[in-house]
């Protein structure tokens, strides 16, 4: 195991030695492979306060006392809290496309230090990270998970700190249809009953941080959150990378 890893790396330095670090969105050459650009940089909406508290949504001002959104004042979710590292526009949308469809998992340790940043006080919560699952016959065509990347590297970036990822823990036992196409209360049906703990003595009294790229109407980290708490996990936090604000 020991050697595989040695030449996979010696490959890596070579690979980096004979092509060009380039920039993740406009193929720009830069100093450090899986990075942005300046001028890309500049053009992600990366989220800082204030924030709603719960669902992390950037507010425009500090709109009340709570700093909650219209959103979680009228229905509060089952997570307690989400965080995300970006705004999911049309930059970022090509970032976490290209990261989810294209191979380009080279960004994966410059996301898990956007993700360490933007979800620091829920790392410190957190006994276990569960990346949501894709379906295996997602995961057989696209052959990795994107988001047990994120989740794999989150834990590396924060090496040491004992948060263990747990991949088995959660599995999504039919395939869902693409959120994309749905409207809000579609959604939240689309993936309703479409997961199931598998391990419930992992989860049993744990603080969980779920894991994705990105997070829409949060339908699916809600009926992850759903299902975990109902199979014993003490409390369920959410940290996406991009986070669509309408
Ligand atoms: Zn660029
Ligand atoms: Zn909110």
């Amino acid at each position: 195991m020991r050697i595989i890893t040695f030449f996979k790396k010696s490959i890596k330095i070579l690979l980096d030695m004979l092509l060009p670090a380039r920039c993740m969105l406009c193929g720009a050459i830069i100093d450090s492979s899986g990075a942005l650009c300046a001028d890309c940089f500049s053009k992600i909406h990366f989220i800082a306060s204030p924030i709603c508290e719960i669902c992390g949504l950037p507010l425009e001002l500090e709109e009340n006392e709570k700093q909650m959104c219209a959103r979680c004042i009228h229905k509060t979710p089952r997570f307690k809290r989400a965080r995300a590292a970006m705004v999911y526009n049309d930059n970022s949308k090509n970032i976490v496309l290209g990261f989810k469809h294209a191979d380009r998992t080279e960004s994966a340790p410059v996301f898990a230090r956007w993700l360490v940043r933007a979800g620091e006080d829920l790392l410190t919560d957190a006994d276990i990270i569960i990346p949501v699952p894709l379906h295996y016959t997602r995961l057989f065509s696209r052959r990795y998970n994107q988001a047990a990347l994120l989740a794999k590297e989150i834990a590396k970036e924060l090496n040491g700190n004992n948060i263990k990822v747990c991949y088995n823990a959660l599995t999504r036992n039919r395939r869902t249809a693409s959120q994309g196409r749905f409207s809000k209360s579609e959604r939240y049906k689309n993936v309703s009953g479409a997961f199931t703990v598998k391990n419930p003595k992992i989860i049993a009294g744990r603080s969980i941080l779920l894991v994705d790229d990105v997070m829409t109407t949060g339908a699916t980290f809600d009926e992850c959150s759903r299902i975990l708490l109902r199979n014993g996990a003490a409390s369920v936090n959410v940290l996406a990378l991009a986070k669509a604000i309408n």
